[in-house]
């Protein structure tokens, strides 16, 4: 749906620039920005995909976002729009990512060559109706993801606002790109907790594979959400040659250590060929082992690997003596011991910071496409 934007200026000659992410383009008359969802119509910035969804939703383990100290157990009624803020090269949504928004929101447009004309329809979902659905389906929170949250900033406010009245979280899934004024009205609106993908620490790999200049936006919401209490977990997407190097590892290790501190749950993926990149190499084995034990070395207490086996990364274990506290296979749980308060059964460590919410501790109803 077409919908006035927030967060821009209009500058001469009937351009704008738009506040909402770290691009902050300058948008022409009749031009779309970077993320092709907001234009300008004669001197005035709307969005082109306020209430647009891919689907009605779908009920994701939280696990999947990927959130492990944040309602463990809890289902994350997960919606999408489509745009990016980025091009990544390697993005494995780039179906929805990449597409382009008709003028009123109901369609979106591949915009891959040889798929230009074709056609997704767009559902139109009301904040009011949508919140009656996830109150309906049971889910305890929801998630905005599979595109760029940060984009749909007036749909996310607004649904926000609505969950909140019925005790449901709010999760965005991101890529971080921020700016200081779009960050600050998330905050007020009450966002729970994020996973913001840093997809490596150089300005360089920004720019060549992500096709924005630099980093540091990132950076900085992570630290602007962490400090106003958002609960965040932060994710590395390793690739082969890339940002896979033991230097890579240990700058960003160090950097959460030093800026969001050692508790912050630090997720290292398995890079899988897809998009522009098919002919690089499946992140191996190695690369994640090391990713973990140079994090382990960092000090960071809540290390994981996910998209690919590994004996530990799965698991939470307690910071003080190293008890087992929730196993994991893939979504599943193998083993929680855990007090009701929260408390390590072997050494009493209190985990009522560091695990947010309830545990949940039999879930069910976590995979549906509605
Ligand atoms: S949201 Fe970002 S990419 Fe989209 S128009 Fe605004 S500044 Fe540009
Ligand atoms: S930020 Fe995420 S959704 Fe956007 S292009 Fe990159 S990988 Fe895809």
């Amino acid at each position: 749906m077409k919908k006035k934007a927030r967060l821009w200026d209009s500058l001469e000659e009937n351009k704008v620039k738009c506040h909402v992410c770290a691009n902050e383009c300058i948008i022409m008359p009749g031009k779309v920005g970077i993320c092709r969802t907001r234009k300008n119509f004669d001197g005035e910035l709307y969005t082109l995909i306020y209430g647009s969804l891919i689907s009605k939703g779908s009920l994701d383990p939280i696990e999947k976002k990927p959130l492990y100290n944040f309602w463990p157990g809890a289902t994350a009624y997960s919606i999408a729009s489509i745009g990016c803020s980025f091009k990544c090269q390697n993005c494995q949504n780039w179906n929805i990512s990449q597409a382009n928004p008709s003028d009123n929101g109901k369609n979106g447009f591949y915009t891959l060559e040889g798929l230009e004309n074709r056609r997704m329809s767009l559902v139109e979902m009301p904040p009011e109706e949508l919140v009656k659905r996830v109150v309906k389906s049971g889910a305890k929170t929801l998630a905005y993801t599979y595109n760029e949250p940060l984009i749909w900033h007036e749909y996310i406010l607004d649904t926000t606002k609505l969950l909140k009245k019925k005790d449901i979280k709010t999760i965005l899934v991101t890529n971080g790109y921020s700016t200081p004024e779009a960050t600050k009205e998330l905050i007020e609106v009450g966002i729970d907790a994020a996973n913001i993908d840093i997809k490596a620490m150089s300005d360089d790999f920004y720019k060549k594979i992500c096709g924005v200049k630099s980093v540091q936006p990132v950076l900085d919401t992570a630290k602007r959400l962490k400090s106003n209490g958002i609960h965040v977990e932060i994710t590395n997407l390793i690739i082969p040659d890339l940002n896979d190097s033991r230097e890579d590892l240990s700058k960003l290790s160090n950097w959460i250590v030093e800026n969001l501190g050692k508790n912050t749950p630090t997720h290292f993926s398995a890079y899988h060929p897809d998009f522009k990149m098919p002919s690089m190499k499946r992140t191996p084995y190695e690369t994640l082992d090391l990713a973990y034990n140079v994090a382990n070395e960092t000090g960071i207490n809540y290390i994981y690997v996910g998209n690919i086996r590994h004996e530990k990364g799965g698991n939470t274990y307690c910071p003080k003596c190293n008890h087992l506290i929730i196993g994991r296979s893939g979504y599943s749980f193998t083993k929680i011991d855990i007090s009701d308060h929260k408390k390590c059964p072997n050494c009493d460590y209190d985990f009522s910071t560091d695990i947010i919410g309830e545990i949940n501790k039999k879930p069910s109803h976590r995979y549906e496409f509605l």
